[in-house]
């Protein structure tokens, strides 16, 4: 035990992207308050935020048709994907501010533009997907978008997809230009990297074992030192519990009545990545299909370029999977160590409502690579199994939580559980995730600092002009960003090296 003894402002738990939006945005806000983060992995963005853990698709509602519900009339909503475009604008501005502030540079380096294409295949998919197109294309935030179902456009747009296609059941796709791929990673260290030039104390190797509430209203976390086993105490007036899914046991720890009747429900993600650069050179688009029947949203399949360290691979997947443990570097016993007095009914409920999906997640599982390379030949006819390797992607863990809908819910977006008086947050949850982490992390703030936030509104606005705006009401302010933001973050085409 050591009795070394730290108070601070603000402590973040957690070094991915989650955490080091929110370190940055207040430090834009209040450069004077003293933030401290503890992560217990040896670097930042190690986890799901690491580029080879997720997909690294800049979520915008582009072509991912879980986003868009079919109503029993036959129309199409399309109200969530405007609402994850808007989001996805505010991460463009942020990200363009600090660009041009000079406190992040090369955007290259994280960001790059791809198109994004929908892909259905039969008869009903396709009618769907054309309302869907003709529901989209008139709107302002996707703008640009193409529908085709001809042979010989498709051929054009995704050749690797349709070279070799034997089939003539009817296929057709959409296609938009203003997508993009992030490396969440590379951008997560490059916004740590920013923050420890501006002070920020990070402690690398340092787990957050527990919470607790001191008497003046503060929090005292029970800190390990992971290499020396040394147990310190810090003490902040709020703290962030950015563990993605090590966020909830920490949330329970702190014992505030909002993370009580709350669960999660693990999920396990697999890649298969390309890097034969011949194969590669054959496709420039991140497209999206449909999720099988029975699937759950987060394994609807896509074959993605990625750009990670300068080289272009190709990503499919993911195959969302079963494992009991919260994080890829977690315990087996992660599942059953959430379940508590408090939440234990929650969790019941959510296992006999969820049989069918577990053992979809087993079966997942238990895939051989053989059988992952046919659903992938779904996708490539021509794929060759020595071209393809299997990468193990991050845990996704579900909030489980007792809603309208009943008792014991599965809920898949993200959500931030603050305590009553906003000292305390923590964000659950994993989708649409790091695209949408400024929007998210601007919620917290604004939850947990009402006093602050009139003081700190002319600030924000000048990081993210759409802020409090709906871009919807107001085009020409669409406009506006995808100029700036596009000549910030290099993605005009004209703008990109060449890989
Ligand atoms: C398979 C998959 C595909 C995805 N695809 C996309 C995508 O295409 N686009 C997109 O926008 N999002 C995607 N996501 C979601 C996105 O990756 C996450 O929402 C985001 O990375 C979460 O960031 P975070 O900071 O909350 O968590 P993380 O990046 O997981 O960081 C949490 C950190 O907290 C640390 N930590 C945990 N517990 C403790 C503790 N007790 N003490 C100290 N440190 C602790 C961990 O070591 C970790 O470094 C995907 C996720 C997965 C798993």
């Amino acid at each position: 035990m050591s009795n070394r003894q730290t108070k601070t402002d603000v402590i973040l738990i957690g070094a991915g992207i989650m955490s080091a939006t929110l370190g940055t945005l207040l430090k834009e806000l209040v450069p004077d308050w003293n933030i401290t983060v503890f992560e217990k992995l040896a670097t930042a963005g190690e986890e799901s935020s690491n580029e080879w853990n997720n997909a690294g698709t800049g979520h915008a509602a582009l072509c991912e048709l879980n986003y868009t519900v079919e109503k029993q009339d036959g129309s199409i909503d399309i109200s969530k994907a405007i609402k994850i475009n808007e989001e996805y604008q505010v991460s463009k501005q942020f990200w363009s501010y600090l660009v041009k502030s000079n406190l992040i540079r090369n955007p290259q380096d994280f960001i790059m533009p791809l198109p994004h294409l929908s892909l259905v295949q039969g008869e009903d998919n396709v009618t769907f997907l054309k309302k869907r197109f003709e529901a989209m294309s008139d709107n302002p935030l996707f703008q640009g978008m193409e529908f085709s179902d001809d042979p010989e456009k498709l051929m054009e747009w995704i050749p690797l997809i349709m070279n070799g296609r034997t089939t003539d059941e009817p296929m057709a796709a959409t296609r938009i230009e203003s997508g993009t791929d992030v490396n969440f990673g590379a951008l997560t260290r490059m916004l740590f990297d920013h923050l420890k030039s501006k002070n920020v104390d990070i402690k690398y190797k340092h787990s957050v074992d527990d919470i607790k509430r001191a008497s003046d209203g503060s929090w005292e976390l029970k800190v390990r030192n992971v290499d020396s086993g040394t147990v310190e105490r810090h003490t902040a007036k709020f703290v962030f519990i950015g563990g993605g899914g090590g966020s909830l046991p920490l949330l329970q720890k702190s014992g505030i009545p909002e993370g009580k009747h709350i669960g999660g429900f693990p999920v396990s993600g697999l890649f298969m990545v390309c890097k034969n650069p011949d194969v590669v050179a054959q496709h420039h688009a991140k497209v999206y299909g449909k999720a099988k029947v029975g699937a759950p949203p987060m394994s609807v399949p896509h074959l993605d370029t990625r750009f990670i360290d300068n080289k272009k691979s190709l990503l499919f997947g993911p195959f969302a999977g079963f494992s009991p443990k919260f994080l890829k570097t977690g315990s087996m016993f992660d599942l059953i160590g959430s379940v508590k007095p408090n939440n234990v009914f929650t969790m019941l409920a959510a296992g006999a409502k969820n049989v069918p999906l577990t053992k979809y997640l087993i079966q997942q599982v238990m895939l051989s690579k053989e059988q992952r390379m046919e659903e992938l030949r779904e996708f490539i006819p021509n794929a060759k199994s020595e071209d393809w390797d299997i990468v193990v992607a991050g845990q996704r863990v579900q909030v489980i939580k007792d809603t309208a809908a009943g008792k014991g819910t599965l809920q898949f977006g993200t959500e931030v559980v603050n305590a009553a008086d906003g000292s305390i947050a923590a964000l659950l949850g994993a989708s649409p995730g790091a695209s949408t982490a400024v929007s998210v992390m601007l919620e917290l703030i604004k939850r947990c600092f009402p006093q602050q936030l009139k003081a700190w509104e002319p600030k924000i606005k000048e990081m993210i002009p759409s802020y409090g705006v709906s871009l919807l009401k107001h085009p020409e302010l669409i406009e506006e960003i995808h100029t700036s933001t596009g000549r910030a973050l290099g993605l005009s085409n004209e703008l990109q090296p060449a890989i």
